[in-house]
């Protein structure tokens, strides 16, 4: 980034979504990037450690698929040869709402449900062929290498350790040019940061204590379904229960139980199925007759949380964090695929902005990315945390909030009998549009008539005529 394109070596922790994407953009500019991984990677598309969460269903949005295919043209193509077919969000996928499901219409908002190994997989082949990314696997990164320069801090690499049974743990130093924290949720910068003796960023943290529990299924050859994915995402306060259920490559249908507010889906077979039988639709039904492929596995660290890094001073240079690792959403509104491409989108951007100006120092945009990654998430992170705040105890805290979630509940109400809003909830939630979108004067015109005939004005009590004793 402070040199001319194709110089010096990127490093980036954490062959995640983030960390792939981050890595293909970056090809395009230094001379070779090293991907510093934890986990040893499997050759064929399996749930690994460091990747808890990818044993869950995972939806892709629309605006995810748009974003990947922009970063990696053909993507999609491939993810279909691997066994993801294209589908029409409103007309394939069932969206059970608190107050009904809107009925199928074609509406063009593509997207490819896959297993999250399997997306993972396609994505790192893609990224692999290009000659100056490798990866590094089985070396946990545990700290960063730094210096002065010109009275400003610097990071200049990493500290790694590289677990083997049956050898000592083998610690080294890796310099770098530019280190890219992709590690996720798990990512130890905030405590790598003040190693280096600078501030921790400020956090926020807006829980809902969200469980997931899931179970995968076989389908028969020739068995029928009336949808490929079905989205019930639980509403506050009073419906605390939801699923993802999506059918997969390789004949599967992976059953994903949502239970918020603490109300976890259980792993037993038996809790399983009567949590199943507590959803709307047909998913129970569905399932009576299939043959379940695993156990069902559990995962609870879904809060949605926020680093400042972009409010941080003074911000090393040399050094960018992006992906779970910054801002980490409540899994149910599937978000964090779509928001890793976005950034990697911005990352490339800025890039460019870099090699056409050519004069800002790395310090410089390493702040600035930081900033632009603040933006990527701002309204993933409203859409997520303003319906989850419904789970805390103490009410809305502001006007604004009460009014954002009145309208957002008003919104669930008419969606089911109004295609054309759930055209544009589907954009919205599939990050094809701006949450504006929602605010169109049709939309607000339509809300506040509806809101007006539900709760109709009081009459105002006619003050009683003068009787005869009360004249004075
Ligand atoms: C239960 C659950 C369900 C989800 N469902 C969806 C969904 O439906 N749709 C959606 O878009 N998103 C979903 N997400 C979010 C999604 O998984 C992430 O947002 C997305 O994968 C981007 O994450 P990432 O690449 O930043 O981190 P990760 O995918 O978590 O990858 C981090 C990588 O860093 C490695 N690593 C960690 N620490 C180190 C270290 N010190 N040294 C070296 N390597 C390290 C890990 O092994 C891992 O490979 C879900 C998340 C959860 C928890």
């Amino acid at each position: 980034m402070d040199q001319t394109p194709h110089q010096g070596d990127a490093l980036v922790i954490g062959a995640g979504i983030a960390g792939l994407l981050a890595a293909h953009v970056l090809s395009r500019s230094f001379a070779t990037v090293t991907v510093l991984e934890r986990d040893h990677l499997p050759e064929t598309p399996r749930p690994r450690r460091g990747v808890p969460q990818g044993r869950h269903a995972h939806a892709l949005q629309a605006g995810g698929l748009l974003a990947l295919e922009q970063l990696l043209p053909g993507i999609s193509d491939d993810l279909r040869a691997a066994g993801a077919p294209r589908i029409d969000f409103c007309v394939q996928a069932r969206l059970h709402l608190p107050y009904g499901t809107p009925p199928p219409r074609d509406s063009g908002i593509i997207i490819q449900p896959a297993s999250r190994p399997l997306l993972e997989s396609v994505l790192r082949e893609r990224v692999m062929r290009t000659d100056n990314i490798r990866i590094d696997q089985g070396c946990t990164v545990t700290g960063l290498l730094s210096e002065r320069h010109r009275h400003r801090l610097r990071v200049t690499g990493v500290r790694l350790v590289r677990r083997n049974t049956r050898a000592p743990a083998d610690e080294r130093s890796v310099p770098g040019n530019l280190v890219v924290d992709a590690s996720g949720r798990a990512s130890h910068l905030p405590d790598w940061l003040a190693a280096l003796g600078l501030p921790r960023p400020a956090e926020t943290v807006i829980d809902a204590r969200v469980g997931y529990a899931t179970r995968a299924y076989h389908l028969p050859p020739g068995r029928a379904l009336e949808w490929s994915a079905v989205f019930q995402p639980p509403h506050a306060p009073h419906s605390p229960r939801g699923c993802f259920v999506l059918r997969v490559e390789n004949d599967q249908l992976l059953v994903t139980l949502q239970g918020a507010g603490g109300d976890h889906p259980p792993t037993d077979p038996a809790g399983f199925d009567a949590f199943t039988a507590s959803l709307h639709g047909d998913v129970r039904e569905v399932l009576q007759d299939l043959v379940p492929i695993s156990s069902a596995v559990r995962y609870a660290r879904t809060a949605n949380r926020r680093l400042h890094y972009d409010r941080l001073r003074p911000w090393p240079g040399g050094l960018i964090a992006l992906g779970d690792a910054v801002c980490a959403f409540n899994p149910v509104y599937a978000q964090g695929m779509t928001v890793a491409a976005l950034e990697a989108l911005t990352l490339a951007a800025l890039l460019a902005d870099r090699t056409q100006a050519s004069a800002l120092p790395l310090e410089d945009l390493t702040q600035a990315f930081q900033r632009r990654v603040a933006r990527v998430t701002a309204w993933p992170w409203q859409l997520a945390t303003l319906p989850d705040r419904g789970w805390r105890l103490e009410p809305p805290r502001s006007l604004p909030h009460r009014g954002a979630r009145w309208y957002l509940d008003q919104w669930q109400r008419l969606v089911p009998q109004d295609p054309r809003m759930f055209h544009d909830i589907a954009r919205v939630t599939n990050m094809l549009a701006s949450p504006l979108l929602l605010a169109r004067p049709r939309h607000l015109i339509r809300v506040g008539k509806a809101a007006v005939r539900r709760n109709p004005r009081p009459a105002r009590p006619r003050t009683p005529p003068p009787t005869p004793a009360s004249i004075p």
